[in-house]
């Protein structure tokens, strides 16, 4: 979409550190990373967050899931334990309209974080 960022990365145009990715997910290091394993998973349709979801995005929705198991592997994040957070709207404090999911790692991390 354009002038999306996200779908930017996507095609290359606006460069960003690759982790992984497949014909459906594209992960990135998060350029301001709030913990030290910090990377972001996106799906290269452009769906603007998880309240935009139509039918036809569930098994890109669904797929996604398994997209954020294999990223966990790759930065060595699945033994230790990882977070994965869908800020989704306004007010949860979403600033990119592309889903996306925030993988965190790499620190004890407490809950409830809101
Ligand atoms: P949100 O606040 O959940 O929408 O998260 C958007 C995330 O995208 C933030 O953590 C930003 O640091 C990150 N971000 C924005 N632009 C870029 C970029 O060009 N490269 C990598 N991460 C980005």
């Amino acid at each position: 979409m354009e002038d999306c960022i996200f779908c930017k990365i996507i095609a290359g145009e606006i460069p960003s550190t690759k982790v992984w990715e497949d014909d459906n997910f594209f992960a990135f290091k998060d350029i301001n990373p709030v913990a030290p394993v910090h990377v972001l998973v996106i799906p290269k349709k452009h769906i603007q967050s998880i309240a935009d979801l139509t039918p036809d995005d569930v098994a890109v929705a669904g797929k996604m899931l398994y997209a954020i198991q294999k990223v966990a592997q790759v930065m060595g994040l699945d033994k230790d334990g990882f977070r994965v957070v869908f800020n989704t709207g306004e007010k949860a404090g979403q600033t990119v309209h592309h889903m996306h999911a925030h993988i965190l790692g790499g620190k004890e991390m407490a809950w409830p974080g809101v």
